[in-house]
């Protein structure tokens, strides 16, 4: 089922490296290299583009009618969902998500397939009519579109590029993280099975700074879709400034959940819990910053504190287990120096902090809950991408509304209130691209997905990942008399 070494996909074809580079990739629970994956440079980059480029343009993929490639889509689809127990315990074993969400995660990569398959067999254009006039709009996919994506839920994040992307007609050249390509190497297979024509679908495995940086840079792509954090979207599109290239940033995130005196506390603490540490705490909307009303503050800090001490940390492949192992050492210890970094600014640790009982070694930490925290502190300001919540209390609405809004990020926001006429004017005035009242991160993929301020640039999801796929194209057509100002007559 692990792969033993994982190789580039390119125009059909498994191939290494064009050096034979390789790099180690470790599991997340023992720390050990468990395979070789192959180090891609700029001449693997070169032969993937190549190969896209070759596909889209002469190739059937891009002109074929929308309900055909539809069709390769649900093939797709249907091949994930039956795959979904082996993608989810390659995804648990690469990345240390615990094994039940990871399934979550594949079912969601299915549903990508068949919701863009969907999309875009129900896609039309707007047509214009004046008298003398006629405009329509013709809609082109954009060509090769170049796709890198992060270490957590890789394989769902990459569908929810692929997808759209192949809705359209592009063809595609994927760069998945250096330290998750387990699960991404199960593709090809799916593809190929689905009929997806060669050099469609292409993978290149490595390193941001040598196979990202080459993807960006290649004048051969119109087009990148990137998802990961914000100094390297920074470090994109400058490189991608040069070409003039369309940009998808979907970034890092520091989101607040907001929970009045007046809300169902029962479901904020629920929804405030499984916000930040589902998904080992590696998600980019996790609500990492809880607000509370004074009047509930003391009885919200001591009710997430006892639940959190009771969240059973343990090896992410035991179906129990609700925090699984962070997926890396360099970011268990990354998350492990803010742990250390929140006492150290003062704040009170309410839960967790360290390693729990009986697990001695792999990257685990409990779920962990810092009080008191105050929006001076680093740990208030910047992503820790980890099982590690704050907690600050507000005094009134627009106090709450001028903590969550101290952050240089916008990504999502989480609001609790029984207030009807407080939960569209706090969700109108929250920096965020994306804002829930109620109700925990349940997505519709037909809605604008996305963040603002340092969070992203651009959106995803239905119709907005179409148009970024796409080139609209207007054509004016006179259907009366043309007058012609007669110049030099
Ligand atoms: P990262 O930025 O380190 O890496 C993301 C991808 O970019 C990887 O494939 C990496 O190899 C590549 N990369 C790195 N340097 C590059 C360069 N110079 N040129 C081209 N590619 C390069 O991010 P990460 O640590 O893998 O992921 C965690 C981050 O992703 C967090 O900040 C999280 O919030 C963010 N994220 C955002 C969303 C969203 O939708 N907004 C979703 C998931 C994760």
């Amino acid at each position: 089922m692990i792969p033993d070494k994982i190789l580039h996909y390119i125009g059909g074809r498994h191939v290494p490296s064009a050096d034979g580079a390789t790099f180690g990739v470790t599991d997340p629970v023992t720390g050990q290299v468990y395979t070789q994956a192959a180090a891609g440079g700029p001449q693997d980059v070169d032969r993937a583009v190549a190969a896209a480029a070759a596909a889209f343009g002469s190739g059937p993929w891009p002109a074929m009618a929308a309900r055909a490639r539809a069709r390769v889509l649900g093939k797709i689809a249907d091949a994930i969902q039956e795959r979904a127990g082996q993608i989810a315990a390659v995804e648990t074993y690469d990345t240390g998500l615990p094994v039940t969400q990871a399934k979550g995660q594949a079912a969601r990569a299915a549903e990508n397939f068949r919701f863009f398959a969907d999309v875009i067999v129900a896609q039309h254009e707007d047509a214009f009519s004046s008298p003398g006039q006629l405009g329509y709009v013709l809609r082109k996919p954009a060509g090769v579109a170049g796709l890198i994506t992060p270490w957590n839920t890789p394989f769902m994040l990459e569908t929810w590029k692929l997808a759209p992307a192949l809705a359209s007609g592009c063809a595609v050249v994927l760069k998945p993280a250096e330290w998750t390509p387990a699960s991404a190497a199960l593709l090809p297979e799916i593809m190929a099975e689905a009929g997806v024509p060669d050099g469609v679908f292409n993978i290149v495995h490595g390193f941001g700074e040598t196979a990202g940086a080459a993807l960006v840079a290649h004048p051969g792509v119109p087009l990148i879709s990137f998802t990961g954090e914000t100094a390297t979207g920074q470090t994109i599109m400058a490189s991608a400034a040069a070409h003039l290239k369309g940009l998808s940033m979907e970034l890092g995130g520091k989101s607040p959940c907001v929970i009045f005196g007046d809300a169902d506390l029962d479901l904020a603490v629920d929804s405030a819990l499984f916000g930040v540490f589902s998904l080992n705490g590696e998600r980019c909307t996790a609500g990492s910053r809880i607000l509370a009303e004074r009047a509930v503050y003391d009885s919200l800090v001591s009710r997430l504190a006892s639940r959190a001490e009771r969240i059973r940390v343990g090896p992410p492949s035991d179906p129990a287990t609700e925090i699984g192992a962070l997926v890396h050492a360099e970011h268990y210890e990354r998350v492990m120096s803010y742990v250390r970094l929140g006492v150290r600014e003062g704040a009170r640790l309410a839960a967790g902090g360290s390693r729990p009982p009986g697990l001695a070694s792999g990257n685990y930490l409990a779920a962990t809950v810092f009080a008191d925290v105050t929006p001076d502190m680093r740990i208030f300001r910047e992503e820790i991408f980890g099982p590690v919540v704050c907690v600050t209390p507000f005094d009134s609405e627009q106090e709450a509304i001028s903590l969550a809004n101290d952050t240089r990020y916008g990504l999502a926001a989480y609001v609790w209130t029984s207030d009807l006429a407080r939960a569209h004017r706090v969700a109108a005035s929250v920096e965020a691209g994306m804002t829930w009242v109620n109700s925990h991160n349940v997505r519709d993929l037909r809605t604008p997905f996305g963040g603002i301020k340092a969070s992203g640039l651009g959106r995803e999801g239905g119709q907005h990942s179409i148009g970024f796929y796409t080139q609209s194209r207007i054509v004016h057509v006179a259907t009366g008399d043309t007058r012609v100002p007669r110049f030099g007559a």
